[in-house]
């Protein structure tokens, strides 16, 4: 008999096999992402159907098969409904999904992207943080559990803390001083952050996943802050998102 495990995670993309059945991507606390098989999902009145749709969170018992697991049943702890029935919270899910499918592999434990990802889709549920900045936040703190965050709580150099500067080729924070005495640096422009703004980027990175989207901000913040991912990602993450095609701010 094969041994069944009980892995704690979302599902991420979903698609149809042979004439009944689903394929899935899981993205596991556990065992990080999984591809699994589940057979008679789509059909009829198949307990398994709710529990193989793109961003259901629960426990899945999987037992391991030849090429993939297979899932043998779902004890569903969130189902995100209301995500299937608006089209901007799919488009900015998918990507959310289609970014953290990028970062993550089998047998490679992935509890805080697990919970991010949860916490991320529960914010967009809820309506009260606008989507185009829970997508920042999304993405300044998955980079920084990715091991690819930036520092930006004080200078890179001498560790002073009243400066906005931020040097993407050096990594976060500058001071204008530590900056001039490099030549590499001195030739590049910084990314010079408003206060709000610096606090807001300050907030995402120490904040507890729980907390991350309880703040708003005003509109020249949200623009101040996509502004700034652009060239953080445009400089760490060179990877086309398709889901962001679907995506119009
Ligand atoms: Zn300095």
């Amino acid at each position: 008999m094969r041994e069944t495990v009980a892995l704690t995670g979302m599902v991420l993309t979903a698609s149809p096999m042979k004439e009944y059945d689903r394929r899935v991507e899981i993205l596991t606390r556990e065992r990080g992402r999984i591809s699994a098989f589940a057979q008679g999902a789509r059909k009829v009145g198949s307990a398994l159907c709710a529990c193989t749709l793109p961003f259901t969170f629960g426990e899945f018992m999987v037992y391991e098969g030849k090429s993939s697991y297979n899932v043998k049943s779902c004890m569903i702890q969130k189902f995100f409904g209301d995500i299937a029935g608006d089209y901007d919270m799919t488009c900015y899910a998918s990507y959310f999904a289609e970014m953290a499918q990028y970062f993550t592999r089998e047998n490679v434990e992935a509890p805080e992207e697990v919970l991010l990802l949860y916490m991320t889709l529960l914010a967009m549920q809820n309506g009260r943080v606008p989507f185009r900045l829970v997508r920042v936040i999304y993405e300044m703190r998955l980079m920084m559990i990715e091991g690819q965050g930036l520092e930006l709580f004080e200078c890179l150099r001498c560790h002073r803390t009243d400066t906005r500067t931020v040097y993407f080729a050096a990594g976060g924070l500058v001071c204008g001083e530590c900056a001039a005495k490099e030549i590499e640096l001195a030739k590049l422009y910084p990314f010079i952050l408003g206060a709000d703004a610096l606090y807001s980027l300050q907030y995402i990175l120490s904040s507890p996943l729980e907390r991350l989207y309880s703040f708003v901000v005003a509109p020249e913040v949200l623009e101040e802050l996509e502004h700034f991912m652009k060239g953080y990602l445009g400089r760490y993450l060179p990877h086309h998102f398709k889901a962001l095609d679907f995506i119009v701010n």
